[in-house]
């Protein structure tokens, strides 16, 4: 099952406000162990922008049904969901069955706009009020699974059963065990004729519950606080709201993000979402928690998913799922960057670490790159180490090449500086010899290791007495920006060049390549100074 081609639900925009570009609701759960402080959760829920709230109370302690449901339904500023979720399926509530439905039956009456009732009990459960359902109120008829995500054929039975019960609104939530899981559920909402809540539940999960408001879903749940959550992967109102700009998702929104693993900790999202805001394109950037690339790139094989940035350790795996490679990121073995050709769908990988690199030091040097001008590289001849060989220091050691600089690879494991040196025609040293390592005056330094990073700030990977050799340094490392090796290659003399610098680089070429649009640099740069 793909998530290509996808008949796009049109969901019905009863919303006046110009800015909402789809019908799905943000609901905030409500769980407190008082009435007092849910009433105090709800008022917080309306400002912050949700547009009703899920009131839990098999949470509440000392729970009386007469009291506390009038005050909460009455009091609410937002439409209720009515939850009272037993522990059979997953919730707080161990007492008497009966008591529960008789407790929902009530909710109703005092004026609820939804309760929530559990499949298995479902039919039970309308069979008991025989039909004398307040017309204002819909009855969510919710499935959830905390193992996995079954099957596309299995999701679809569930959702009939569900239909089958009288329900106005299916609810399914699963458990994503793999990001692929996700596409079941938007498949299901896509396709479903009746108001549908799909979400898969973990980290995996996040791309459901965020995506659901292209495919239609009827809500989605956003988290008051981070760290307090009803469900596993729920992301906060403010991250949906602000960060993924939720109101702004429409059918036609194209689907970006960043591929890795871990993902969690990205600066990404935060760079891109904004920066696709400001320039009014039509695309959301999530990260993305994924597994196998292949798998990840064969489901979501929708023209609608177009572009993805590549992070640890999936860079290479990337490159072996491209129809097209430009020669230097197959040359340096990693892309950082793929692009769906929209004329034909075909995937096309990118190494813009490279260019971000190179783009900084030439900066720092004073002078573009001889691509974009054609004028000479002011790199062009000069004597470039680049200390590393892993990812950066491939991208650093060809991107020198490629500018015309004699390249000089010095790493701890000499063999991979060797073999590097070789594969771009320059030299190699033994990290070791790097102190002693003066042939001219004037050399250029970039440092492609995590020597001196967070939290080992007072490493180096060179003396400092060496640094006197070199006119300009380069860390790749950016957090910290100041690092050792800068600081003191500063007190030497040098210029220095700063990592921000090539993830800036990096970050504007593929704003580009993903928007075809000019990158609000201004803007980029303001937000990965506030993010670092
Ligand atoms: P990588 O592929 O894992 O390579 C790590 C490199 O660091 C290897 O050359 C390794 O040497 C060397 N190294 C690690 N620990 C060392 C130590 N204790 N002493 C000496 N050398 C050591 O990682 P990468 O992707 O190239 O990233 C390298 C650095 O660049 C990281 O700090 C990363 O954050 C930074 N980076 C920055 C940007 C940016 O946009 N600014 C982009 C990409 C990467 P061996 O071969 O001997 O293991």
């Amino acid at each position: 099952m793909t998530l290509n081609s996808i008949p796009l639900a049109t969901p019905e925009l009863q919303i006046g406000d110009g800015a909402r570009r789809n019908a799905t609701m943000i609901c905030a759960p409500v769980m407190a162990e008082t009435a007092e402080q849910m009433l105090g959760q709800m008022r917080k829920a309306k400002e912050l922008g949700a547009d009703l709230v899920e009131i839990r109370i098999d949470y509440l302690k000392s729970f009386s049904p007469q009291q506390h449901l009038e005050v909460l339904i009455k009091q609410s500023p937002l439409p209720t969901i009515i939850t009272y979720r037993p522990t059979w399926e997953g919730g707080q509530y161990d007492g008497d069955e009966s008591r529960r439905q008789a407790t929902l039956h009530q909710a109703m009456e005092l004026g609820a706009d939804y309760i929530d009732i559990e499949l298995k009990v479902a039919d039970k459960f309308f069979s008991s009020i025989q039909g004398k359902k307040p017309e204002k109120v819909k009855v969510i008829v919710s499935s959830h699974n905390y193992e996995n995500t079954p099957s596309a054929e299995e999701i679809g039975n569930i959702a009939a059963r569900i239909q089958a019960t009288g329900a106005d609104i299916v609810k399914i939530a699963t458990t994503a065990l793999d990001i692929t899981d996700s596409a079941r559920i938007l498949q299901l909402i896509a396709h479903s004729q009746v108001p549908t809540i799909g979400l898969a539940m973990g980290e995996r999960g996040l791309i459901s519950r965020i995506l659901c408001a292209k495919f239609g879903g009827f809500l989605t749940f956003g988290a008051l606080e981070s760290g307090i959550h009803s469900a596993p992967g729920q992301p906060t109102l403010r991250d949906l709201l602000d960060l993924y700009n939720f109101r702004q998702i429409g059918p036609d929104t194209k689907v970006h993000g960043v591929i890795g693993k871990p993902i969690g900790h990205s600066k990404s999202p935060h760079l891109y979402n904004p920066a696709f805001k400001k320039a009014a394109f039509n695309g959301i950037y999530l990260p993305l928690l994924v597994d196998n690339v292949a798998n990840f790139l064969n489901t979501y094989s929708s023209p609608d998913f177009t572009g993805y940035s590549y992070t640890i350790p999936h860079k290479m795996a990337g490159l072996e799922c491209c129809d097209e490679v430009d020669p230097i990121a197959k040359a340096i073995g990693a892309i950082s960057c793929m692009i769906k050709k929209p004329s034909d769908g075909k995937l096309i990988g990118y190494n813009v670490d490279y260019l971000g690199a190179i783009a900084a030091i030439e900066e720092g040097l004073g002078g573009s790159s001889s691509a974009s001008n054609g004028s000479v590289s002011p790199l062009a001849g000069r004597l470039f180490v680049v200390i590393g060989a892993g990812g950066a220091g491939k991208a650093l050691a060809y991107g020198g090449k490629e500018k015309g600089a004699r390249v000089v690879v010095a790493n701890r494991t000499y063999e991979k500086a060797k073999d590097l040196a070789r594969k771009i025609g320059g030299e190699s040293m033994p990290l070791t010899e790097l102190d002693d390592f003066h042939p001219e005056d004037g050399m250029i330094l970039a440092n492609a290791t995590s020597v001196g990073m967070k939290p080992n700030t007072d490493a180096t990977p060179i003396s400092k007495k060496a640094l006197s050799r070199y006119s300009l340094v380069f860390d790749a490392i950016y957090t910290p920006k100041w690092t050792t090796l800068l600081r003191e290659a500063k007190e030497t003399g040098a210029k220095v060049v700063f990592g921000t610098e090539m993830f800036l680089n990096q970050a504007f070429v593929q704003f580009e390549k993903f928007t075809g649009l000019p990158a609000p640099k201004d803007l980029i740069r303001e937000t990965l100074a506030r993010n670092t």
